[in-house]
Parts: structure tokens; sequence; C-alpha cells
């Protein structure tokens, strides 16, 4: 029999080195790269994945030169001191058996500081700093910096470089006429465009020697209008071939694309075909990317001939055992990435170190280990929505004797409800996670019981911890009891976990997270784009870039399944408390739906017809909405009933999650928060 995964696991040949597998960890920013200070805390993040079996990893991108950072003070590497400070990464890969690959980034007009340079000074739409035009002169120094700084990878232990072409950064930017109208040798036609990066591939060659790998990272689909043609892109391709690069990576659209290429929404595995394309143009192996996140999947794409080799990235935030998992056919046992962007992208924009809301070790692995208890304690833990999961599953591995009780028939709490979200189905795997978590861990969980007081303080616990969550806001508007009573007002809960029927027209009150999903949940009736590639594809615009200059058309949405009104008593856009690498998603995709929003709202009063709104501090312009249904989405109150009669009785209580604080909470809150406590009990 083939053992499990066989394409995944087998070793790939470069020539002069062979990778063990053909994972390859994604180039992912932590915020870990741009302090030296920092550099011991991103070797063990490192070795720990390099442990865990991945063949080649990439890191977060360092800027070969001031002009190209990504933001201030940004990491970059350009002398040989920096190239020093970097073994502390290189030597700790190394002794885990693994190899590291350094990513260039230059960010072109990407780059969020007044020295920023492009082909010529076009203001980016995500940078309020306009770039200098380089002249043919400062083009020659910006290539010699990226030489410059793959011969300092190599002499900081690297196994390699990933020069980052794609996503709309410096090299990119070089290749398209809407920010290249160059009339030297670095512009006009596209033999010109693509000079620089392959003049940075073969001298980097030629500099770096044979036995180095140079990953050169193809943007296969622009994703921007007057992006690139197919010819183009494959034209380039042979070009980077011919200039020395050992792998061709795939990268998917420009950070100023209006097209979601990482989101939980994106179909799992949305652009392999593009990797597949490129593959049938050049010889060297070519590596694919993008919301692929289990080993099944990778294996698929592989097997098919897609590519050669499956780049993950926030995989490895979510599981850095992954591969050994995979390997030793426990796929099941995964910590799944969702795709939520919560703990990851989101904290890099806002420059915070980045983590993972399934699992807050990541990059935090020097400080947050779930080491053995010494002193073996008896625990309850009441609630199994995340905070309680993630409490009663690190107490349970720690050595703790623990109780798990929840009053529903199925663990999960509020993602029960988050994964009927039509794109929020990856809330399944974190389930599925914790479901064989509990058992490996030995946790005694018990469905279907609804704790007490007293059933609690009977069972002589040395800790207790209340992860009961919390219950959705009840709202007051004049005329809401009586339609309460008729159906006509419902609760999210109602609909989306007690799954009560809605008719066509509906309001829903409260345009917070809930809100949004709600709203998701009405228009799609039940079928998902995430789970119909061609389908998606449609309601993006997303087109093979042969027949469509940069893979763009104008968006066919699907027609709503119900006519949408979302309020909210705030006044401005509705939804800016989301994400801010999702909330423009959910907003577009809405406005694709034709939901109505209306903000800075009254709620007057209720009846049979709808809902009366006015506006503003004067209470003008009144409006009835006329609908057949109101679903409150009002946000929540905490569930801590059982904190006072425990503590009243001297029992050692412990509040987590939506128990602790319901205002601004997450799933990454309460997770981080239940294993945190669960670590040092
Ligand atoms: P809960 O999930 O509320 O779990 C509490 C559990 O306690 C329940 O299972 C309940 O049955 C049990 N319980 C209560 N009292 C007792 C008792 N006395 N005895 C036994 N059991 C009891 N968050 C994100 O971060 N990202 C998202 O994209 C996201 N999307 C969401 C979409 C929807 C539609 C919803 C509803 C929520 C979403 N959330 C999201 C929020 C997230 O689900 C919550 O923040 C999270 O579930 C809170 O976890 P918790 O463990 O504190 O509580
Ligand atoms: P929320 O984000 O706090 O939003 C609550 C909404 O209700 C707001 O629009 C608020 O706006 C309105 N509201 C509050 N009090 C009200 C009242 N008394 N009467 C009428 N309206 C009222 O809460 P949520 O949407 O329930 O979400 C709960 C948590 O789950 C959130 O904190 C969120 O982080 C998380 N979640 C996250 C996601 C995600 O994609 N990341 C998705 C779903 C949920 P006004 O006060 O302006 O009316
Ligand atoms: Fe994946 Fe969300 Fe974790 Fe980021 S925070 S790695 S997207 S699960």
């Amino acid at each position: 029999m083939k053992p499990a995964y066989s394409n995944l696991l087998a070793p790939l040949d470069l020539g002069h080195v062979t990778l063990k597998n053909r994972v390859l960890m994604g180039s992912m920013h932590t915020g870990l790269e741009d302090r030296r200070k920092n550099f011991p805390r991103l070797a063990e993040y490192f070795a720990e994945r390099a442990r865990g079996g991945v063949g080649l990893m990439v890191t977060g991108g360092f800027a070969p030169n001031v002009a190209g950072w990504v933001s201030p003070f940004a990491g970059k590497l350009a002398s040989s001191s920096a190239a020093k400070d970097h073994r502390v990464i290189t030597d700790a890969v190394h002794r885990a058996d693994g190899r590291i690959a350094l990513q260039i980034l230059h960010a072109g007009r990407y780059g969020y500081h007044p020295f920023a340079v492009s082909a010529l000074k076009i203001k980016s739409p995500i940078s309020p700093f306009a770039p200098k035009a380089l002249s043919a002169r400062g083009v020659e120094k910006q290539i010699q910096a990226y030489v410059r700084c793959a011969q300092l990878s190599r002499e900081a232990g690297y196994d390699g470089v990933e020069v980052m072409g794609s996503e709309g950064y410096f090299i990119n930017q070089f290749l398209v006429t809407h920010v290249n109208k160059r009339s030297d040798q670095w512009g006009g036609d596209y033999a010109n465009r693509m000079r620089l990066p392959v003049e940075i591939v073969s001298r980097m060659r030629e500099a770096v020697g044979k036995d180095f790998i140079i990953i050169y990272r193809i943007s296969g689909l622009d994703l921007i209008p007057d992006g690139q043609t197919w010819e183009e892109i494959e034209t380039l391709a042979r070009g980077i071939e011919k200039a020395g690069a050992s792998i061709l990576n795939t990268g998917i659209g420009w950070h100023e694309a209006r097209v979601p290429t990482i989101a939980t929404s994106v179909p799992r595995g949305a652009f392999a075909w593009v990797t597949e394309k490129l593959k049938a143009v050049v010889d060297i192996p070519v590596c694919t990317t993008n919301r692929i996140n289990t080993p099944e999947l990778a294996e698929q794409i592989l097997a098919s001939g897609q590519a050669d080799m499956v780049s993950m990235a926030r995989p490895f935030l979510a599981d850095a055992d992954f591969v050994n998992k995979a390997a030793a056919d426990r796929a099941q046992e995964i910590n799944t990435c969702i795709a939520c962007n919560q703990a990851c992208l989101d904290h890099t924009f806002k420059l915070k170190i980045a983590s993972c809301l399934v699992n807050p070790r990541a990059c935090h692995e020097t400080e947050l280990n779930y080491l053995p208890t010494k002193a073996k304690k008896k625990i309850a833990v009441v609630g199994a929505g995340p905070a309680g999961l993630a409490a009663a599953t690190v107490a349970a591995d720690r050595g703790h004797e623990v109780d798990l009780f929840d009053a529903a028939s199925e663990i999960g709490g509020q993602f029960n409800m988050a994964k009927t979200i039509p794109g929020k189905e990856e809330f399944f795997e974190t389930l599925r996670y914790f479901r064989n978590k509990i058992a490996s861990s030995g946790v005694r969980l018990h469905l279907d019981t609804q704790a007490t007081p007293e059933s609690l303080l009977a069972g002589n616990y040395d800790e207790i911890l209340l992860a009961t969550g919390v219950t959705p806001r009840e709202v007051s508007i004049p005329g809401i009891e009586e339609q309460m009573q008729t159906g006509r007002v419902l609760s999210y809960v109602d609909v989306l976990a007690k799954k009560h029927e809605v008719g066509k027209r509906v309001a829903l009150i409260g345009a917070g997270g809930i809100g949004f999903d709600m709203a998701e949940y009405l228009v799609h009736e039940g079928h998902s784009p995430t789970l119909d590639l061609p389908l998606w594809n449609k309601e993006w615009g997303v087109t093979d870039p042969e027949t469509s200059r940069g893979g763009v058309v104008r968006p066919e949405p699907s027609a709503p399944a119900r006519e949408v009104f979302l309020l909210q008593r705030k006044s401005g856009k509705p939804g800016k408390g989301l994400g801010k690498t999702t909330g423009w998603i959910h907003r577009a995709s809405l406005q694709a739906k034709k939901v109505q929003t209306r903000s800075g709202v009254n709620y007057e009063s209720i009846d049979e017809r709808g809902i009366l709104i006015s506006y503003g501090e004067k209470r003008e312009n009144a409006e009835l909405i006329e609908v057949d249904h109101i679903v409150v989405c009002a946000g929540q109150e905490p569930l801590r009933a059982l904190q006072q009669p425990l503590l009243d009785a001297g029992a050692s209580v412990h509040l987590i999650g939506g128990a602790d604080k319901a205002a601004e909470l997450d799933a990454k809150r309460a997770i981080n928060q239940g294993s945190r406590l669960a670590a040092r009990l």
C-alpha cells in the first residue's frame, strides 16, 4: 500500500541539494524580523517548524536597502554585521535539520515611508507616500542591492533566498504599464519591462554560485486592470528560468487588487490552476500557493501534476507539527488554519507581533509553553466554546485531571453558529481539531450537562474555570415584545442555531461582526460561493490572463436570495470594527448583494409592518422599512451566574472568554485567555 501523502512527502532534488519533502513554509511577516533583539525568538519560531518537518522555510521579507523598506525601520539585510546577527536563526534551523531561505522584499511604491522608489513617481492606493522615480543609475543601484543581499544571506548561513517578484512590490511595478511608463531600457515593451527581474536573478546567480537556492516568486495573476497578459507572464517565467532560478513560486494578486486572495471566504486551492499553467512553461520546479491548508489538498494538487511543491504559510502558524502529523498519518490532529487573518495579518497591519487565533503559541514559543505540571489538580471547565476547549485541552495535556461540561449536545459554543455562515466553513476544522484533542489529551467530556453550583461543588475541584460565554443583548424598542411573540422579531441565535424560517425582506439591528455574517447568511440562502470555485470566480471577476489582461473581468454576482437592510446607531460606514484585511471583503461582498445599510439611526418602533427609524439627534426623516422579519444582532452580555455562588462557597473560580468580558470578544481572545490560564495552573 502507498503511504499517505506520498507525493507531498517525496524528496525534491534541486541538483546541489535535496529537500526532504515538497512542503515550503511561505514567507510571513511576523514583526520579529524588524528588531535584532527579537532574533532569538524568531530562531525558536523557525526551529520549532523545522523540527515539525517542513522541507524548506522562507523568512518574512527583508529589504535589500532603505529604499526597499516596507515601513520605517523594517527588517533589512545590507551589511556583513547585519548578516552576523542572522546566524542565531540559521544555526537554530540547521541544528533542527531544517532549511531556510531569506526573502528579499523591496516594497517599491508600497513603501510606507518617504524614501520609497519605483519605476515612476506614481503613488500607490495603499501608501500616502509618492515614490521617487528612479534614474537608470538608480535602477542599477537597486539591482546591486538585491545581489549584495543574496550574498549576505549566504554569508549569514541561509540555504537560499526568495526574490519577491509579485504582490505588486517593486519588481512587479516594473512589469506593468500603469506604473512603468519609462522610455529607457527599463520601460516600454515587455522585453524592457521584464529586464529588471531577469537582470536581478542572473547577476545574483553569478554572485552566489550554483550551490545556493534562488526562489523567484512570479506574479502569475496580477488581478489588477492593466496587469500582465499570460503571454507576458510566460515570457518572464522562461527568462527567470534561464537566468538561473532554482524554484518558481507563484504569487497571486497585487495588494491593491480588489479580489480577495487568502481570506477564509476564498475557496481552498483557488489558484492552483495558475501554477499548473506555469508548470507547462518551465522545467524547474514550480510551487503553488494560496488557501491550501490541509495535507489532503496539498497531496491532491501534487498528485494531479499541477505543481511540484506546495507553499503553505499560515498553516504553520496554526500548527508547527503539520508535516510530522501528516507523515505519521495523524492529519486529523492538525490544528488547521481557518484563514481568518485575525491574529496574523491583522496584527502585522497594526504593527503588532503576529500570532495565530487557533494557536496563541505562534511567535511566542520562547514565552508560552505548556509544560508538564508538577502538582496535578482536579479541574472543572464549564463551557466547551473556544475558551473552554482551549483551557481544558491545555490543562489536560499538562497532566491535570479535567472535566469539561457543556449544556449543549456538541462542543464548540458559538463556533457552531459561525460555521453555518457561507464563507466560514473552515470553522468546522477547529471543532474537528478540538474533538480529537479532547480524546488525545484525556479530557473527560460531559455533553448535555448543565453545570450548577451544587454539581460543581460536589465535584471537589481544585479549580473551576467558567467559560460559559455570552447571552445575546436584548434591546428595548417600542413594540418589540409583541413582535417577538409573533415571531417577526428574532435573535441571531433563533436564525443560526434554531434555524427559524426568515422571509424575503429582512432588517438587521446591529452591524457588527455578527450583523455582517447574518447578512451573508441571508443573501446566500445556504449556497456558499466558497465551496463553488467557478461561481466564486464569477462573483469576484477572476479569469484566465490568457483571456483578459491581469486576469480580471467585470464581477457578475448572482442575485441575492433576500433583500436585507443592515442598521446601526453609530454614524459612519458600517463594518469599521471588522478586521483590517477582511473588512473590505465583507463590505464589497454585501454591496454586490445589494444589502442596504443605514447608519446614525434611531429605532423608533416596531410593528407588524416592519421597523420605523429616524436619523440623528433631532430624530428626523422618519423611514418605515417594511420587512417580513427583524433579526437582532446587537452584541452580547457575559453569562456568569455561576460565579458568585461558587465564590461564596469558597471555590477557586476563574472567568475566561465571553464569561469574563463580552465587549469586543472574539475567538482569538477566548482561546488565548483559556490557553494562558491553563498554562499557569
Ligand atoms: P461560547 O462560544 O459562547 O461558549 C460558551 C459555552 O458554554 C456554550 O457552549 C454553552 O452551551 C456553555 N454553557 C453556558 N453555561 C453553561 C452551564 N451552566 N453548563 C454547561 N455549559 C454551559 N469570533 C472570531 O474570532 N472570528 C469570527 O469570525 C467569528 N465569527 C462569528 C460568527 C458568528 C455567527 C458568531 C455567533 C460568533 C462569531 N465569533 C467569531 C465569535 C466567537 O464565536 C466567540 O467570541 C467565541 O465563541 C466565544 O467563546 P467562549 O468560549 O467565550 O463562549
Ligand atoms: P458587536 O461587534 O459589538 O456589534 C454589536 C452591534 O450592535 C453594533 O453594530 C452596535 O452598533 C449594535 N448595538 C449595540 N448595543 C445595541 C443596543 N442596545 N441596541 C441596538 N443596537 C445595539 O457584536 P456582534 O456583532 O454581536 O459580535 C460579537 C463578537 O463576535 C464581536 O466582538 C466580534 O469580534 C466577533 N465576531 C467577529 C467576526 C469576524 O469576522 N472577525 C464575525 C462575527 C463576530 P450601534 O451601537 O452603533 O447600533
Ligand atoms: Fe490562520 Fe487565523 Fe491563525 Fe492567521 S490567525 S494563521 S489566518 S488561523
